[in-house]
């Protein structure tokens, strides 16, 4: 992307203003100085700008004319400028492709960001260098001293400015997160001016023995702050030092501060970097965790909506037994009552099971409501034998065609189970009323309803000797929606094996010996009546 003309502008401006106020303690007639902020400028321009390569050849001429005023060799000047600018091309690809700026908020991917600009210093440094001792403007016996000044120049103008021009729009962040701890952002200030008093104000001036107290503030930031935050301590650093340096210029070399400097730009910054690097794994493991828990809140939502529409169906099937038997009871009540003048002794026990047939549909409504609506089940202690005989007893009450084939067989000392009587009640029906259908017809029809025990568990048996599960359904019985009979709704099942693990059991089908169908409904025995005494 190019840059629009404001911003080409703007960057003119700046790469002239940090040339101009880094020029400090020049060397020889070409003014090398041993800072060079605006290096970190370029490379941070040409990273986000491609193909701006003639522009920020221009600013770099641009800069020697104004500043330096034309110091060189004609010669020597577009060939150096344009030899430098392409190392910051390279560098700035070289980023781009190997190095993207986001990942300096790693430990790794800053050594590598660290390790490109030593690099492009040090070949920007050798070409600019050496071109101005073949022109014998450098002397030949100074190249290694003047090429050192330069790199270092170069280094910490990249590590400093590069990642802050580029990295700027943290700086919000970065300003809450300081907002968020003031007395830290006080103490590292404090630090800061301390150090900047006792290095260029007090004792002997350009006594370089205390530049070390720099560290412990910038440090402190990058333990703090991360890398937004050393670097913000670090550019204030540099500019204290330059200021300093201005103050006592004959006797504080300034390119030894710099090299100073930049052991301290290596150090916060590895530091800063694995500040940020565990700060953001710690982020990104919260994010993770709440995108966890806000899919796990919609796959129940989801189930739920999965269940409601199955709820409708269900009651549909659940209600119809007890309404049905509800309805010919009142129908008989009404034929004994058509009679005026006859007290039918059969009244009262009719109208008491038409009672009992509405307040067990009431209740498997409630029941279903609850379950549905994600409480528990009411889990108790029970009996199965007791509500197995129960349950046979209406049916065999309701007079169901079917009825009196079937068979009970029902293990003695059985442990009590936990579970919700309703769920079982369920069930059980469920599984009666398909084998009833399953044996309709048949000349010798067998239900057998068997009650036992294993070591954990108390396992219900509905075999019949009807025609078995069609194929057609066998691999997808337990989900909704699947029957083989044309009034069926093919819920039965399902409900039944959702409400079987409510209660911590299981419903499956079995190996059957009458040769229809056996399930198998498993309840686990009530631990805590079992180790009781
Ligand atoms: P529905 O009874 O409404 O069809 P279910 O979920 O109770 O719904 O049963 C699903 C299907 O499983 C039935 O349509 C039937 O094909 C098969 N099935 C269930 N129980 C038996 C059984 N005892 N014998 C043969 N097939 C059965």
């Amino acid at each position: 992307m190019r840059a629009r003309p404001w911003l080409i502008a703007l960057y003119f401006t700046m790469h002239l203003a940090l040339d101009a106020v880094s020029y400090v303690q020049p060397v020889l007639k070409l003014g090398i100085t041993p800072l060079s902020p605006q290096t970190g400028l370029v490379l941070a321009f040409l990273y986000a700008y491609r193909g701006n390569f003639w522009w920020v050849a221009a600013a770099f001429l641009a800069s020697e004319i104004v500043i330096r005023g034309i110091p060189m060799h004609f010669w020597i000047l577009p060939l150096q400028v344009i030899s430098i600018t392409a190392v910051y091309q390279c560098a700035a690809w070289l980023l781009r492709k190997k190095v993207p700026i986001v990942d300096v908020a790693t430990l790794s991917g800053t050594l590598k960001f660290i390790a490109v600009a030593s690099v492009t210093a040090i070949i920007a440094g050798t070409a600019s260098v050496g071109l101005y001792t073949l022109a014998s403007l450098v002397p030949a016996d100074q190249f290694a001293s003047v090429l050192a000044r330069f790199w270092v120049g170069d280094l910490n103008g990249i590590l400093l400015l590069t990642p802050l021009l580029l990295r700027f729009a943290d700086t919000p962040l970065l300003l809450r997160a300081i907002a968020t701890r003031p007395a830290a952002f006080a103490g590292v200030l404090l630090g800061l001016l301390a150090a900047f008093t006792l290095v260029f104000l007090v004792g002997n001036p350009g006594d370089l023995r205390f530049f070390y107290l720099f560290f412990v503030p910038a440090i402190s930031a990058a333990l703090i702050w991360g890398i937004p935050g050393f670097l913000l301590a670090a550019l204030a650093l540099q500019i204290s030092l330059v200021v300093g340096v201005q103050r006592l210029s004959e006797v504080a070399p300034l390119v030894d501060l710099q090299f100073l400097m930049s052991t301290l730009l290596v150090t916060g910054f590895a530091l800063g970097a694995v500040v940020t690097e565990r700060e953001n794994s710690a982020r990104l493991a919260l994010q993770r965790e709440k995108q966890l828990r806000d899919s796990e809140a919609n796959l129940a939502r989801a189930s739920r909506a999965a269940t409601t529409g199955e709820l409708a169906s269900t009651l549909a099937h659940e209600l119809n037994q007890p309404m049905t038997a509800l309805v010919s009871y009142l129908r008989a009540s009404e034929i004994m009552m058509a009679d005026g003048s006859r007290n039918d002794a059969r009244l009262a026990p009719t109208l008491r099971k038409a009672a009992d047939e509405a307040l067990r549909a009431s209740d498997i409504l409630r029941r279903l409501r609850n379950f549905y609506a994600g409480r528990d089940p009411q889990l108790e202690s029970l009996e199965l034998p007791p509500v197995v005989e129960k349950l046979v007893e209406a049916l065999r009450r309701s007079e169901r065609v079917g009825v009196e084939s079937i068979v009970l067989h029902i293990d003695r000392d059985l442990p009590t189970v936990r579970a919700d009587r309703v769920f079982i009640e369920v069930i059980l029906s469920n599984l009666i009323a398909n084998a009833l259908d399953a044996t309709a017809g048949r000349p010798d029809p067998v239900i057998e309803i068997a009650v036992r025990r294993s070591e954990k568990a108390v396992h219900v048996f509905v075999d019949d000797n009807g025609g078995g599960v069609s194929e057609r359904v066998r691999s997808d019985l337990f989900k909704a929606f699947v029957t083989s009979k044309s009034d069926g709704l093919g819920v039965g099942l399902a409900v039944s094996r959702s409400l079987a693990e409510a209660c911590g059991g299981e419903l499956r089908l079995a190996e059957t010996s009458l040769g229809g169908a056996k399930f198998e409904f498993v309840l686990p025995i009530d631990s805590e009546r079992r180790e009781s005494p």
